[in-house]
């Protein structure tokens, strides 16, 4: 079982690179909203986009998410409330002006950063 928050997955790393190379400025792994212990991975500040790696486990994809049966009780609370907890950050960060983007760790880094750009292009 996956540690529930890596520093900087595989996806993330490619994602990063990937910007780089496209001449976009971002920060990494920023505290995003006060007096909370959440972390955005990836914050490009001139667009106000606020992007989020998502495991596919820990934040329930709708193609990898799986509700493990051992303690099924436990997990399920658990997961659940890592998906309220999602919410609940996006609709801070909306109502704090943020743009937000979440892209599931399944993605290929070119799928992610496409949409990436997509939203820094569009913003
Ligand atoms: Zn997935």
């Amino acid at each position: 079982m996956k540690a529930t928050r890596q520093r900087d997955t595989a996806a993330e790393i490619a994602i990063q690179q990937a910007l780089v190379q496209a001449g976009v400025e971002f920060d990494v792994d920023v505290p995003i909203i006060p007096s909370t212990r959440r972390r955005a991975d990836i914050v490009i500040r001139e667009q106000r986009l606020v992007v989020f790696v998502d495991g596919c486990f820990w934040h329930g994809c709708p193609v990898h998410g799986t509700w493990p049966k051992q303690n099924a009780d436990w997990w399920r609370e658990k997961l659940e409330r890592n998906r309220e907890r999602d919410a609940d950050t996006d609709q801070r960060l909306l109502t704090a002006g943020w743009n937000v983007l979440r892209i599931w760790e399944h993605e290929t880094p070119s799928e992610a950063v496409a949409k990436i750009l997509g939203h820094v292009r569009a913003l």
